[in-house]
């Protein structure tokens, strides 16, 4: 079965072809197969089991099943009347079928595989055993015979749960060999929820009569996880005591190869793949990648409710007005969480689908939080300092230039000042290099403890700090930059054998004209700020003509 069709089946709206001249499918089965209604009146039924009942070919359809002694519920083997009278050991296996298209009930019609057993039976009648009672590959023949005809995959659990026979259909369904599921439970084909679940529903209905029929995700053969109806009976020894049940998984239509083909891309996408339902907001289907970005097994996921994984119900809301707008979404940065509560980034994709008749939302989500912040890294890295954490030389000139063409643009003022730290030689002669770098860290923030939000602090290289002040004229900037000056002049730091204090010099150059360039005002800068050091450092110079 198909995402779409797990689709239908959980909406109960699918419809489910399988009448007419689809039910001539069967009609060369080796094994006897009719299609009959609530009440027990033979809708179809195969040329094998017109054979085995002896009957006309199609004298079957519209006789009920009681007249052939074979309106029973269990799985089991009992003598089937025969059209002569005669009487025949049948092995009979039941499921339903699902709702029609033109309106019966969801369970009116029902399938039965009738299996001739005759021969076997009479022999272990003669031999004083009974009606069989340990179906499995040895001991009875007759079953495997009618679990291999059957065309849904079937399995017999023992009343451990350990599988003791499964079909052809079942180990194509799941990709399991047979070999590999007898003597095995359902935790090897489920997670442990899930298999706690299957493993209720046993109990629930060995300890009482009739069958159960629940919908459960099982893991296909190429992995992904589909929806499917399961019907389980128990079956009893002579004295009622259940000893293990059968069970069926009800596929509704046959495969059809581009869809099989589209769930094995979906399957394989790196790109997380959800379809939900659009009138409840169920998810009906998730791939791997899916289920691993929200770290939760597929089980869980399916059934749940696509809004629960939204970290922020702004954006949710955002993509719900699109989707009720009757439009999409197309690589929306949205953010989701993951079942532990932690966020992550996607590039967010939803598209609105019918599917067989089935309103759906198709979404994928691309994982890129780990790309995300790598790019944010690398662009950090490439303009930072990685002394300091302030601009490096080269980004700060990109910024600052925009900001001169802004300021040119604006007929606004613009000022650059240049620091330079005084005698830092000294400071790392006397206290070494890692104190050094340590001061050169204290400048940078004592700088920008000082500086507005909005100029701009580079390091140029060494003990050399450069400013642009956007809208400040010359005078202004020296304002700001006595109040740094005297704010470097009081900073404590911290050194080996105590603490010490430094200085620097400062020299200021605004615009001059409207084809002033950012290198030009920089020279400016330090012609004032080597004036500033010749007289005496610690001190602020602006530049004049002439310096
Ligand atoms: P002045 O007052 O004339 O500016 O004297 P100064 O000693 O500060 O000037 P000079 O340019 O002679 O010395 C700068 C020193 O800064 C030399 C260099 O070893 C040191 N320096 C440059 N970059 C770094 C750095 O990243 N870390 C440390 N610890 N020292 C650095
Ligand atoms: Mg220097
Ligand atoms: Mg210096």
């Amino acid at each position: 079965m198909l995402v779409s069709e797990s689709m239908a089946m959980i909406s109960d709206r699918g419809v489910h072809d399988m009448r007419g001249s689809a039910w001539s499918a069967y009609d060369r089965l080796p094994v006897g197969v009719c299609i009959v209604t609530a009440s027990g009146m033979i809708r179809y039924a195969n040329p094998t089991l017109h054979g085995l009942l002896g009957c006309e070919p199609g004298g079957l359809p519209g006789r009920s099943l009681c007249e052939f002694d074979l309106d029973r519920s269990l799985p089991q083997a009992w003598p089937a009347r025969l059209a002569d009278g005669a009487v025949r050991w049948v092995a009979v296996a039941e499921m339903p079928l699902p709702a029609d298209a033109d309106g019966e009930g969801a369970d009116a019609l029902r399938m039965l595989t009738v299996t001739d057993v005759d021969a076997l039976c009479r022999q272990e009648k003669v031999s004083g055993d009974g009606v069989p009672s340990r179906p499995g590959p040895a001991g009875m023949p007759m079953v495997d015979a009618l679990l291999e005809a059957a065309p849904v995959p079937l399995f017999v659990k023992d009343a451990d749960g350990q599988y003791i026979a499964v079909n052809d259909a079942f180990a194509r369904l799941t990709g399991i060999s047979r070999a590999d599921m007898l003597r095995r439970t359902t935790f090897a084909l489920t997670g442990p929820d899930m298999a706690r679940e299957h493993v209720g529903q046993d109990r629930a209905v060995m300890e009482r009569e009739g069958s159960v029929q629940y919908e459960a995700p099982v893991r296909t053969a190429e992995g992904a996880m589909r929806m499917v109806n399961l019907t389980k009976a128990a079956f009893r020894d002579q004295a009622g005591n259940p000893m293990g049940i059968v069970g069926a998984i009800h596929e509704l239509t046959e495969t059809r190869p581009n869809e099989e083909r589209l769930e094995a891309i979906l399957e394989q996408s790196p790109i997380g793949v959800s379809v939900s339902r659009r009138d409840d907001g169920r998810i009906v289907f998730v791939n791997t990648r899916f289920a691993e970005l929200i770290g939760l097994p597929r089980e869980k996921l399916i059934g749940s409710r696509a809004r629960d994984y939204y970290l922020d119900s702004h954006q949710r809301l955002r993509v719900l007005e699109r989707l009720r707008g009757g439009g999409g979404v197309t690589n929306m940065e949205v953010q989701f969480k993951r079942a532990d509560g932690s966020p992550f980034w996607t590039l967010f994709t939803v598209n609105q689908a019918v599917i067989q008749g089935v309103p759906v939302n198709l979404a994928w989500i691309y994982d890129y939080t780990e790309r995300r912040s790598m790019e944010e890294a690398l662009r950090d890295m490439a303009s930072r300092d990685p002394l300091t954490g302030i601009y490096n030389r080269r980004s700060f000139m990109e910024l600052a230039r925009s900001q001169l063409a802004r300021a040119h643009r604006f007929h606004e003022p613009l000022s650059v000042f240049v620091l330079d730290v005084d005698h830092f030689k000294r400071i790392n002669d006397t206290f070494g290099h890692a104190t050094g770098d340590d001061a050169l860290r204290m400048v940078a923030a004592g700088c920008q403890a000082i500086l507005r939000e909005y100029d701009l602090l580079g390091r140029l290289g060494g003990e050399e700090f450069v400013v642009v002040l956007p809208g400040a004229t010359a005078d202004e900037s020296r304002v700001v930059a006595e109040r740094v000056r005297r704010h470097l002049a009081r900073m404590p730091i911290e050194a080996p054998d105590g603490t010490f204090r430094l200085t620097a010099s400062i020299g200021i150059a605004g615009l001059e004209g409207a084809t002033d360039t950012l290198e030009r005002a920089i020279h400016r800068a330090d012609l004032a700020l080597y004036r500033a050091k010749h007289l005496g450092r610690n001190r602020v110079a602006v530049f004049e003509p002439g310096m």
